[in-house]
């Protein structure tokens, strides 16, 4: 059996990377002749659809019970799934991200098994080996894994790069409802506080709204007014790879096939020509803003709305009228 760990956003939905996770589940569990199953972490207040996941493919779910999953601590987490891991539970798949990697990793160690980061595709060969591919450290190499096939392998998928296949018909779920005791586990950090997080730190995967700077930008220079009109919008600022590659950006706001895969509300592409490299990993984003002069360049023909110009006047217009529209 496949395993994946279903997790919730604040609003009690599945969160996306979840629902991502089971489509690749799904998907290399028909290759193997196996199912998929999920483990349910029951915190207070939350109760999201576990028919959602029947929808999503999935024929089993193991719903632990903790006071100490309550507090989200790593530790607890990783000893209530390596607790609950049936003998047959081989492919153990986490979200991507500080949090499942965390996660990830402990659990790695206690089920004796490898850890995969920042994994971006699974694949079945003939012979039933599994091939998993992951982005290489720097992101511009992928490296290719076969685990050994007796030992337990953790792997946490990038978020927004594998793709949720829903389906009409449920698949029949057999759930397991598990009290955990882990009054044995040594807790070694307790979550106090959950804070709204900084856009401007954010992992851009995650961002709600995104300025993306280009090569247009012109300078590093040019880049800090992305940023300044990044935090106008309260959006995370990234980049095109070419400017990531200039050196005006850091690797980990790179958008594009061999960077972030994101689906913001707002995207807003400045001075990017918009190559199919870099729509790859921003098409999906709901409302697209461009602001470019060439007529030509191919992310107008993806933007909702396209602003014709040099950046560097309509930049500094468009934030004097939001102050004019939101004084303070
Ligand atoms: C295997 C591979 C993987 C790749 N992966 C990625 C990836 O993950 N992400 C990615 O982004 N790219 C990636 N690339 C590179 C990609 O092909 C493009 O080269 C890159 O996206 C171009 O970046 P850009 O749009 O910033 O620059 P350009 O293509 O040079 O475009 C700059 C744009 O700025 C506009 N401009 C100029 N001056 C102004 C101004 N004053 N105001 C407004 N607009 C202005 C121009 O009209 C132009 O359209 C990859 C390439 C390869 C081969």
């Amino acid at each position: 059996m496949i395993r994946v760990l279903a997790c919730t956003n604040p609003d009690g939905n599945w969160t996306a990377v979840t629902l991502e996770l089971l489509g690749d589940a799904v998907v290399l569990a028909q290759r193997l002749a196996t199912t998929v199953g999920a483990w349910v972490l029951t915190t207070p207040g939350r109760s999201p659809s576990l028919d959602e996941l029947a929808r999503h493919g999935c024929h089993a779910v193991w719903r632990l019970r903790s006071e100490r999953i309550a507090a989200w601590s790593p530790e607890s987490i990783a000893a209530a799934l390596a607790m609950t891991m049936t003998t047959d539970c081989r492919i153990l798949l986490l979200p991507g991200g500080a949090r499942g990697e965390e996660v990830a990793a402990l659990l790695a160690e206690l089920v004796d098994g490898e850890w995969i980061a920042d994994v971006l595709t699974l694949a079945a060969t003939r012979s039933g080996a599994i091939e998993i591919t992951a982005a290489h450290p720097g992101g511009k190499l992928a490296r290719v894994h076969r685990p050994a096939n007796d030992q337990p392998v953790v792997i946490t998928i990038r978020p927004g790069v594998a793709e949720a296949r829903r389906n009409d018909r449920p698949t029949s779920l057999e759930i397991h409802d598990i009290d955990v005791d882990l009054s044995h586990v040594p807790e070694l950090t307790r979550v106090e506080q959950l804070l709204p997080a900084d856009p401007r730190s954010v992992d851009i995967v995650h961002a709600q709204r995104i300025v993306a700077g280009g090569r247009g930008v012109g300078t590093f220079e040019g880049m800090r007014l992305i940023d300044r009109f990044a935090e106008a919008l309260s959006a995370s600022p990234a980049a095109s790879r070419m400017a990531v590659d200039l050196g005006w950006a850091p690797s980990h706001r790179q958008v594009g096939q061999t960077g972030r895969t994101v689906r913001p509300d707002l995207y807003v592409a400045c001075g990017i020509s918009g190559a199919s490299h870099h729509l790859a990993g921003m098409r999906q984003s709901k409302h697209i803003v461009a602001i470019n002069p060439d007529r030509s360049a191919p992310v107008h023909q993806i933007a909702h709305l396209s602003l014709f110009g040099d950046l560097h006047d309509l930049i500094p217009a468009i934030e004097s009228a939001l102050k004019r529209r939101l004084p303070g």
